[in-house]
């Protein structure tokens, strides 16, 4: 579902926040800016609705209005970001608690529990008001629900949530016997009787039980989906034609966006690297990640900030060209749409010095406008990408639960990062320009040749199998340490780690040891010594045949990492974490075993993806570098530069420090 038929770009516009003569000023500039689509009202309960069922949208009228004149269209909000003062004085019971008994107070943001009756009901009826009011608007192109779902309160321990939560026990459980059984109540003589004595897991003398800890997380996250899902019923009744998005956060380990993504009807999230990072890789990861939870379909950049965000300790601004830079990186990997928190810079207020597509000072030479003024220009050429999609042959298992289950309390190592361990696979396919999808263990992996599963700590009820029949019909699966341990609930798969995965992989895994932060220990591979950290699996094998052995300590000359063939495929075991030569090296064997090849031959630091329809290719070229590289392209080709308009045969190709080059192939004759 598209949402307009050009690339979108614009910002989050909170007008409310300035004198009216600023709204045409500001139309002005956006017209000039190439903004096309603004997000509008995020946080405007209290103005929309300025006492309990009193409406007032003159305001917000004329802004629609003024902004549809400029050729300016709407994601409208629905305003329930910020419940209003007068609504929590009304009903203090909203504000949610935290894990301590401590109640979250009125002042900044999202203080609201999200099991309270009241809430619901007001919600509904504020968003319903908003979509009677604006439904046959002509600049109303999408809903932006709430906002940021979950990022300052993820978890609420309130009574309200107490009783929701027994409820939601009731309905996955059946009985107080069979709850016991899954959350292993009768360690530490946790047995429940009956429901009501079950309790959120606040704060307890020691650790809390992790079954219990897991659940309350998916109970979390359902019931803040379930917000969403009250306003989605009512825009879906009264607006059936408008799509609903809310955004996301990336790797936002609250909300399983998996589950999330199915719910809305384009993916839209946040994205804010700090240029401290250098090249943006976790940007990228993140990019390919959330066009991965709609199985590929383009999604918006909903906010990125122009230069510097406020709230890191130190909030270092882009320098010049890489905001341009990085959203060309952010379309390369699937995005239709480049969008800013915000448009212009507030004058009060918590974000005031967060970055702005107009600043807190405006000229004609403002370095920040100018750049936003380029960008939304050039990405006026480049309709032809809406809707284009990334083809991949690899892809990266990435699971919420799995998360939620691994960095629980009371494991062999506490230290252990989901994200990093993903980050440290996809980094090698990122360098070499290897397109790469997000998968969960359930979905259909038969379009892949490669997948790889980093930590997958649990495997629930049916994924082994799904696993199974990947490498029995030939694909090569790649499985990090400390996976298949544990079921949906955190019970452990006796008979040997990695429990279903074990015929598979070809091994079992008699021992874990992990690793002090400073400890490195070496590994042995037919090609030479690489070092490894973190953890060390004792491998015994049944019938895979080792790829590298461990050089020191007690377990010096065992196994570390595995290969093992099953059916007409391979499963690949690594038992520690290698460093990054030995895993480039690794999974370059195994490409080349696929026949995968990086999209282009390129020099280091040069980011290269391809998004294409049935019909035509399109290569995006970003030069992180800063200064100029060359490379070559095919000679058999034509292509055309789509932001300069020129074509060109193939062969050698420079591209400026920190340019960008999106080159659409045409054939010998120059048809597309
Ligand atoms: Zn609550």
């Amino acid at each position: 579902m598209n949402v307009l038929s050009s690339i979108c770009y614009g910002g989050d516009y909170n007008p409310e926040q300035w004198p009216e003569e600023i709204w045409y000023e500001d139309a002005q500039l956006m017209q000039k800016a190439g903004v096309n689509l603004v997000s509008l009202g995020i946080f405007s309960w209290s103005k929309i609705e300025p006492s309990d069922g009193l409406f007032d949208f003159e305001w917000l009228d004329k802004v629609i209005d003024i902004l549809y004149d400029h050729g300016v269209y709407v994601n409208l909000g629905t305003a329930t970001a910020t419940t209003p003062a007068w609504f929590v004085k009304k009903y203090p019971d909203s504000l949610p608690t935290d894990e301590s008994g401590v109640i979250l107070s009125f002042g900044s943001r999202q203080h609201y529990c999200p099991n309270h009756p009241q809430l619901i009901t007001h919600i509904k009826r504020l968003v319903r008001a908003i979509a009677e009011r604006y439904k046959n608007h002509p600049a109303l192109k999408m809903w932006h629900v709430n906002n940021e779902y979950a990022c300052h309160v993820s978890k609420c321990f309130c009574e309200n949530c107490a009783v929701a939560f027994r409820k939601w026990l009731k309905e996955r459980y059946k009985t107080i016997d069979e709850l016991n059984e899954r959350w292993g109540t009768n360690f530490w003589g946790q047995r429940y009787n009956n429901w009501d004595e079950i309790n959120p897991p606040k704060k307890a003398p020691t650790f809390i039980n992790p079954s219990q800890e897991l659940d309350y997380y998916r109970f979390m996250n359902d019931s803040i989906l379930r917000l969403f899902l009250t306003e989605k019923e009512v825009l879906r009744e009264v607006t059936p034609n408008i799509p609903i998005s809310t955004n996301f956060m990336g790797s936002f380990k609250p909300l399983n966006y998996f589950q999330w993504a199915q719910h809305v009807d384009i993916v839209t999230w946040d994205s804010y690297p700090d240029p401290r990072e250098g090249l943006p890789i976790q940007h990228a990861m993140m990019n390919d990640l959330m066009r991965s939870l709609r199985k590929g379909q383009p999604f918006i950049l909903m906010e990125q900030v122009t230069s510097h965000v406020n709230w890191r300790d130190i909030n270092v601004p882009k320098p010049p060209g890489v905001m341009r830079l990085w959203s060309y990186a952010t379309i390369a990997r699937g995005a239709d749409g480049i969008m800013f928190f915000q448009w212009r810079q507030s004058r009060a207020g918590a974000e005031k010095f967060h970055g702005a597509m107009v600043p807190h000072f405006l000229n004609e030479n403002n370095r920040i406008y100018r750049e936003v003024t380029q960008l939304g220009q050039e990405l006026k050429k480049l309709d032809c990408l809406v809707g284009s999609r990334i083809k991949a042959e690899v892809a990266i298992i990435f699971d919420w639960e799995n998360w939620w289950a691994v960095e629980l309390s009371s494991k062999p190592h506490n230290k252990l990062r989901y994200i990093s361990i993903v980050e440290a696979y996809y980094r090698e396919l990122y360098k070499r320009n290897i397109a790469v999808d997000f998968v969960r263990p359930s979905d259909d992996l038969t379009k892949y040749k490669v997948v790889i599963a980093p930590i997958l700590y649990m495997v629930k009820e049916g994924e082994d199998e799904k696993l199974r029949q990947f490498v029995a019909s030939g694909g090569t699966l790649i499985v990090s340490f400390f996976s298949g341990i544990v079921d949906e609930n955190d019970r452990v798969y006796l008979g040997g780690y990695p429990g279903p995965l074990r015929d598979i992989l070809g091994i079992f895994v008699e021992e874990f040891v992990p690793y002090p932060e400073t400890k490195v220990n070496k590994i042995y591979s037919n090609d030479g010594e690489y070092d490894c950290t973190t953890w060390a699996d004792i491998i015994r094998l049944e019938g895979a045949e080792p790829l590298a052995t461990f050089k020191g300590d007690w377990y010096a000359g065992l196994p570390v990492v595995t290969r093992n063939c099953y059916g007409k495929g391979e499963g690949i075991y690594v038992g520690t974490y290698p460093d990054s030569n030995y895993l480039g090296k690794l999974l370059e064997q195994v490409l080349v075993k696929h026949h995968i090849n990086p999209i282009l031959e390129v020099a280091e630091n040069v980011e290269v993806q391809q998004r294409e329809t049935d019909e035509w290719k399109c290569l995006i070229i970003i030069n992180h570098n800063d200064y100029e590289v060359t490379l070559s392209l095919p000679e058999d080709k034509v292509y055309q530069n789509m932001i300069d308009g020129k074509c060109f045969r193939g062969g050698e190709l420079r591209i400026q420090g920190v340019d960008v080059a999106v080159l659409r192939e045409h054939d010998e004759a120059g048809k597309v």
